[in-house]
């Protein structure tokens, strides 16, 4: 077995996830993966990855909005009090949408392979995988935002009223 078997061993793994084999091929990697203890744990791990993103999207995208909405309005009653903290919060809304970036390469992966098994219209797959990290950060900037409004509101009502 050389270098370039693994390699065509692997390149067909990744494709027969996104758009199945030919039979040759699928034969061809059948068979490699039963002698090639490397590759047959390489694909295993990567089934066991995909597997584990496939259950996670039905679950998480509620879920993760509540919590961030939730870590968002807690912030918000701290800080109500204390002006010039709103850098905080900013921070914090930053840090849940950077992570959606970061994790964005691994969800597309896990929605492109649901996409090729559903056989969904790719636009729908890239609406899906938009809405899915942008959702959650869109909805604490819109907290931030109303909450800040409100404090104003109250600040200046206060004054008016003293
Ligand atoms: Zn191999």
């Amino acid at each position: 077995m050389n270098e370039d078997s693994h390699k065509h061993a692997q390149q067909l793994f990744a494709r027969s996830l996104i758009e199945g084999p030919s039979p040759d091929d699928r034969a061809w990697l059948d068979a490699h993966l039963r002698e090639c203890a490397d590759c047959a744990q390489q694909t295993a791990a990567t089934q066991e990855l995909l597997h584990a993103l496939r259950n996670v999207p039905v679950s998480v995208p509620g879920d993760l909005a509540a919590r961030t909405q939730l870590r968002v309005r807690l912030r918000l009653q701290e800080s109500a009090q204390a002006a010039g903290s709103g850098a905080i919060l900013w921070i914090i809304t930053a840090a849940s949408w950077l992570l959606g970036v970061l994790s964005a390469p691994l969800v597309w992966r896990g929605f492109s392979w649901l996409g090729a098994e559903l056989d969904l219209p790719k636009v729908v797959l890239e609406l899906g995988f938009v809405l899915w990290w942008a959702v959650p950060a869109l909805i604490a900037v819109a907290a931030v935002l109303h909450q800040r409004a409100a404090n104003n509101g109250t600040r200046m009502r206060g004054r008016t009223g003293s």
